[in-house]
């Protein structure tokens, strides 16, 4: 079994967010499961020196972008056994950040030409292209529309998964020909067309063989009004080949029995190690030490997704409470200066680090008592999951993949492995951190909870099982029909 699997960001060459953890580690589960998968990507001029370094130059030749006949390089690593290639072209991807140009659609549309071009240059023939999100959206459409026929093309089946349904790579009308030399005939309803424009995520929907997202919850919700970002009914009419496949963290990754970037190691049961944590970061961070005070953390894009108007609504009323916030996150300049302003007027309670830090978030992982996400909608969310594995109990709204996998605290039975919330609602959200800080006082309990967080196993095994039954299903059903 061969995939190729074409994704925009994958960790540890490029990361804005969660899609580039699952690009490092989804496929390294699959090779160890004995498919031979490969990785390919964009090569970014913000990837490190040292990785650079060792890629390898594999072949050259030329992309058509719409009338533009562009150079296409794709050099080559094997990394912790995984081959990845990397498609060069300065021009595109020789830049600061990774997205958010004004010629986005027509970078991705050239990345999506260099993978449709890939396997008749390099000798690797895909059974399978697994693409992701809206910039890798035009494969399965170019495929299904223009290369079917061309040799070696016939029997590739694609899996395209949502990672995000927000952000569908919408373009003008006429990129349909500028960017793809395609007739006005996609230019419509059942194919391209959304609201005047086209979008590269409704290709992808329409075309791809199977559809995943990232959750059972989210699988749901986007068939809905609600969830479904004006997709909802397409989603709906294809949801026989629609699945909600969970992801999962990197345990390697994600591992604080050895995490280099830790003042202390530690596990479930030498939690004092983790207490450790929370008194170096309160140092480094310049608050108060204060061993019993709980310190909650966000560690999140600053965008309307996340919640943050929940947070902002009732910031007195939390702060008023005796506990600490640290904000690692960056996004829009509103909520940045928000936790700005909040830092300023609460120095002793308050910090917000605006960036994006590898090493501190994993510091803030380990040293924090709780972890906030109140997401609006959340397709599956890995912050949740990596902040149980360091033993920061999450506070979650109870929407897609948060919902999948934060159970609330039943003081009872001592089941849960977090705290929850359903309407998106800020006094429900107050209540919801209320009630955990109320635990938080019961040492007892609170070791109960935080040892059912750490307990929690979302590693990609099971999950790479269910992609991997998925390819097998695309490539049996191939057969069939070139049988
Ligand atoms: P999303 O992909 O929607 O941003 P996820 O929860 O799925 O959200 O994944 C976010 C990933 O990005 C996590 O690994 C999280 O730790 C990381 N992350 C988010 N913001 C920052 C930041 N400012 N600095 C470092 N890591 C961050």
């Amino acid at each position: 079994m061969k995939v190729l699997f074409a994704v925009s960001e994958c960790v540890p060459f490029a990361k804005s967010g969660g899609l580039a953890d699952v690009a490092g580690a989804l496929p390294k589960e699959l090779v160890r499961q004995g498919i031979d998968i490969r990785v390919i990507m964009p090569k970014y001029g913000s990837i490190e020196n040292n990785l650079k370094a060792q890629m390898r130059k594999i072949d050259d030749f030329t992309v058509e972008v719409g009338w533009r006949k562009q150079y296409c390089g794709i050099e080559e690593i094997e990394f912790q056994g995984v081959i990845y290639y990397f498609v060069d072209n300065e021009y595109y991807f020789m830049r600061e950040e990774l997205y958010g140009y004004f010629d986005d659609g027509e970078r991705f549309a050239f990345f999506n030409k260099a993978v449709l071009e890939l396997p008749v240059h390099i000798g690797f023939q895909p059974d399978i292209i697994h693409c992701h999100d809206w910039h890798t959206g035009m494969i399965p459409f170019l495929l299904k529309m223009e290369y079917k026929e061309k040799t070696g093309y016939q029997s590739i089946q694609t899996v395209f998964t949502i990672h995000n349904l927000l952000f569908q790579g919408i373009m003008p009308r006429e990129s349909l020909n500028e960017l793809f030399g395609l007739q006005e005939e996609y230019f419509h309803i059942d194919y391209l067309e959304f609201y005047g424009c086209i979008s590269f995520m409704k290709g992808a929907i329409v075309a791809a063989d199977k559809i995943t997202t990232v959750s059972p919850t989210y699988k749901n919700e986007i068939q809905t009004s609600a969830y479904g970002e004006m997709l909802h009914e397409l989603l709906h009419s294809r949801s026989s080949d629609l699945e909600g496949i969970l992801n999962g963290i990197d345990l390697e990754l994600y591992n604080p029995e050895r995490d280099p970037f830790l003042f202390k190691c530690f596990n479930g049961k030498g939690l004092i190690n983790k207490q450790e944590n929370k008194l170096h970061l309160q140092e480094q961070m310049g608050l108060p030490i204060k061993e019993k005070t709980p310190l909650i953390a966000m560690i999140t894009r600053l965008t309307k997704q996340k919640g943050i108007d929940l947070v902002r609504h009732v910031f007195r009323e939390l702060i008023a409470e005796d506990i600490q916030l640290v904000i690692l996150g960056s996004g829009d300049d509103e909520y940045e200066h928000f936790f700005q302003q909040m830092e300023a007027a609460y120095p002793h309670k308050c910090k917000a680090y605006i960036g994006f830090d590898e090493g501190l978030a994993h510091k803030i992982y380990a040293g924090a008592d709780l972890f906030l996400m109140p997401s609006q909608f959340e397709p599956c969310g890995l912050g949740q999951m990596i902040a149980m594995r360091y033993g920061a109990v999450p506070i979650v709204r109870e929407t897609g993949g948060l919902n999948d996998t934060v159970l609330s605290f039943n003081e009872q039975s001592g089941e849960g492995n977090g705290f929850s919330f359903s309407p998106y609602h800020a006094h429900d959200m107050l209540f919801t951190i209320e009630r955990a800080l109320s635990f938080y006082r019961d040492e007892e309990c609170w070791r109960k909870i935080v040892e059912n967080a750490m307990a929690m196993n979302y590693s990609w095994a099971q999950s790479a099982i269910k992609y991997k039954q998925l390819y097998s299903e695309l490539i049996s059903r191939s057969e069939i029909y070139v049988y």
